[in-house]
């Protein structure tokens, strides 16, 4: 086992990955901005080191000030959560080549998937479905061939893509170029790739993620599905495991997909296939190769703590737990709680005056809030998560209107509001929803949270 863990992130998740470290007797070292600098996960931490300026390219993307703070205080691993560089192969290879572990996969894998192009052509040869789509396009004559291929109404989507980024809908051909020069710029500026690709659209389907875990070593299993269709902006905001679309021969039979493509590939550490599912049909966009913003879900239903099982695989243990030990219990649903007007969904950064988090059994709250605390405006607004647990779906649901109605963060506006609206509609109650539901319903007049 590692002596010292350095996070590379903030917020919840490095409060998250700090829980577990303490849990396995690891001491852990924080790293913060200058506007982080009162952070819980600092607080927190038995040691910090400030990395650098607020904009986080100085700062949380800042390599070689993470490498020097790994050397001053001898950590001998990192664990990079998710966003910043959790994705980034160059600096999982930068951490080896010092003899620092990088808790995930191999930086091969990591590159593999952080090409949504490659990574569908690997789940093909994986045998995993996916979405029909192209290479990478370049000009407008072979994207209009193809789309004319494929049928419209198609997506343009950034093969370095993320977060929702560098995605384009043209609904029929007069809207392929601009959606294809759109798609381009903004995958260029967030991304600094603008290779981009055709995809077909589905007009209904729901976003349904197998999680994974596998030791690289041979042995891979599969933690069930997650289902995050309700979804702004093409970026989640609720989330629920098991989905409430699935029965148990289709959980099987697609868990066990992913498990064998996972083997097959020889994948190390936690990771998540993403599919969009319609018409009882799965059909592969991505993998994310690292732990997820809704990994509690799957924690909660499974009973395992996800980040302690990456830290041990990543310490180079093998897999103890085999497909047939893993029992799916109950309900699990998670809101994210974002510093954001619940209508417009405008960032609002400030100080939070009163903070009271709701308790209970079966209410997990993952947050680095608490009152008195500033939000800075640098960095993305998820400043928590609530999740609730219960024995059946239908418990689950009052547990969380129950959870939300004792939730106070005064301040600053959050998504509170909103996922209180939510819980008394009718579709939510009976799980009938898709990836446009929640834009839909928030279009509508007088039903914004
Ligand atoms: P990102 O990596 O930017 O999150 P994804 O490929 O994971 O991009 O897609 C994010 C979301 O965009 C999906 O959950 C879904 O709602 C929507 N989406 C992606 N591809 C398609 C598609 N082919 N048809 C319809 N919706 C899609």
């Amino acid at each position: 086992m590692f002596d010292k863990i350095l996070i590379a992130n903030r917020g919840e998740i490095a409060l998250r990955i700090e829980r577990a470290c303490k849990e396995l007797g690891v001491a852990t070292v924080a790293v913060h901005s200058t506007a982080d600098a009162d952070a819980m996960h600092v607080r927190l931490a038995d040691e910090s080191v400030c990395i650098g300026a607020a904009p986080s390219k100085d700062s949380y993307l800042n390599i070689p000030a993470i490498v020097a703070a790994c050397e001053i205080t001898g950590a001998d691993a990192v664990h990079p959560g998710y966003g910043f560089l959790a994705e980034n192969a160059r600096f999982a290879e930068i951490l080896e080549e010092h003899e620092i572990t990088f808790i995930g996969p191999t930086a091969e894998h990591v590159r593999l998937m952080g090409d949504k192009i490659r990574a569908k052509e690997a789940a093909i040869a994986l045998g995993i479905p996916v979405v029909p789509g192209s290479g990478p396009v370049t000009d407008f004559e072979e994207a209009r061939a193809f789309a004319r291929d494929i049928g419209y109404p198609v997506l343009v989507k950034a093969a370095a893509g993320g977060g929702g980024r560098g995605m384009k809908l043209a609904l029929f051909e007069n809207e392929l170029e601009p959606a294809l020069i759109t798609a381009r710029n903004e995958a260029r500026a967030a991304f600094g790739d603008d290779t981009v690709y055709l995809e077909k659209y589905l007009a209904h389907p729901r976003h349904i993620e197998v999680q994974v875990l596998a030791d690289g070593q041979g042995n891979a299993i599969h933690l069930g599905e997650r289902d995050c269709s309700l979804q702004r902006r093409h970026q989640k905001l609720w989330e629920e495991a098991p989905s409430p679309a699935l029965n148990a021969s289709e959980r099987v039979r697609i868990g066990e997909t992913v498990a064998k493509a996972m083997r097959d590939l020889n994948y190390r550490g936690v990771g998540t296939v993403e599919f969009l599912y319609e018409g009882g049909e799965f059909s592969f966009i991505e993998m994310n190769t690292r732990l997820q913003v809704e990994h509690t879900i799957t924690e909660m239903i499974t009973g395992l703590d996800l980040v302690i099982e990456q830290i041990r695989i990543a310490a180079g243990a093998p897999l103890t737990l085999r497909q047939e030990d893993i029992r799916f219990n109950g309900h699990s649903i998670e809101c994210r709680i974002n510093a954001e007007n619940p209508a417009t969904f405008r960032p609002s950064p400030g100080t939070i005056t009163h903070f009271h988090p709701p308790g209970g059994l079966g209410v997990r709250v993952d947050s680095g809030a608490y009152a008195g605390y500033t939000i800075p405006p640098y960095y993305d607004s998820l400043i928590g998560k609530l999740i609730v647990h219960a024995r059946t779906r239908n418990e689950c649901l009052m547990r969380l209107k129950r959870a939300l109605g004792e939730f106070v963060v005064d301040g600053i506006e959050t998504t509170i509001p909103l996922f209180i609206s939510l819980i008394s509609e009718p579709d939510i109650v009976d799980g009938n929803y898709d990836i446009h539901w929640l834009e839909n319903h928030l279009a509508k007049p007088g039903t914004r949270g």
